[in-house]
């Protein structure tokens, strides 16, 4: 079996992150732990971890580090993260969260960072056009719809444009995006952990970039 990796994966909204994060997780065998899904799953199922997130994010607040952290160290203390490593979208989101990441690693740290750099009017344009599996989170467009008319070709889900996705509220999340990643971006880049990818290229392309930087990485470190 293929070795295993130890990644987290940044990139905006709509730079493609759902879809080479899969393919990542399959390549090299390991979970891909997206927050975002753990959270809408979290809330979807009213676990009490769902209905603390769902008071504060409907209140505007972002979730605490300390909330966040618990949820992924959670998760990566199961076995196949243990084992084969992770890949992390989502999160860290900013540098404390990193920190606390960094902490829980421990010596074995991270393999690299990938951040899937595309420009904002192209992304802009890539979200208002997605759909997406409320079930699954398998990604569809307006130019790739699922094969029957949005029924998720993977989970028979229903294939629906995200009510957040209209262009004024994207444009108010790319903003935030950048101001809280840029210190993130510089926190990995010190660390030397930092690989950026140019994400405006076709998913085959952007997929193998990728995959070359992880080996010459893991070859680096052996
Ligand atoms: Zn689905």
């Amino acid at each position: 079996m293929a070795a295993g990796v130890r990644l987290v994966v940044l990139g905006k909204q709509g730079a493609g992150k759902g879809t080479q994060c899969v393919r990542l997780s399959h390549r090299y065998a390991v979970p891909h732990i997206s927050t975002g899904d753990m959270l809408r799953a979290a809330v979807r199922n009213k676990t009490p971890l769902g209905e603390q997130a769902k008071v504060l994010m409907d209140g505007g607040s972002l979730l605490p580090d300390e909330l966040v952290m618990s949820i992924v160290a959670e998760r990566l203390a199961e076995r196949d993260a243990r084992t084969r490593g992770f890949l992390l979208d989502g999160f860290p989101r900013t540098v404390g969260q990193a920190e606390m990441l960094e902490e829980e690693l421990g010596e074995h740290g991270l393999d690299c960072v990938i951040n899937l750099e595309v420009p904002t009017e192209l992304v802009m344009n890539r979200l208002v056009t997605r759909r997406v599996c409320e079930d699954c989170g398998a990604i569809y467009s307006l130019s790739q719809p699922p094969t029957q008319p949005w029924t998720c070709d993977v989970c028979g889900g229903s294939v629906i444009q995200r009510p957040d996705d209209t262009a004024d509220a994207i444009m108010v999340r790319l903003s935030a995006y950048e101001k809280e990643t840029r210190p993130l971006i510089d926190f990995y880049a010190e660390r030397g952990l930092l690989e950026t990818i140019d994400g405006s290229q076709d998913p085959d392309t952007v997929f193998s970039a990728t995959v070359s930087v992880i080996t010459r990485r893991k070859e680096g470190s052996a």
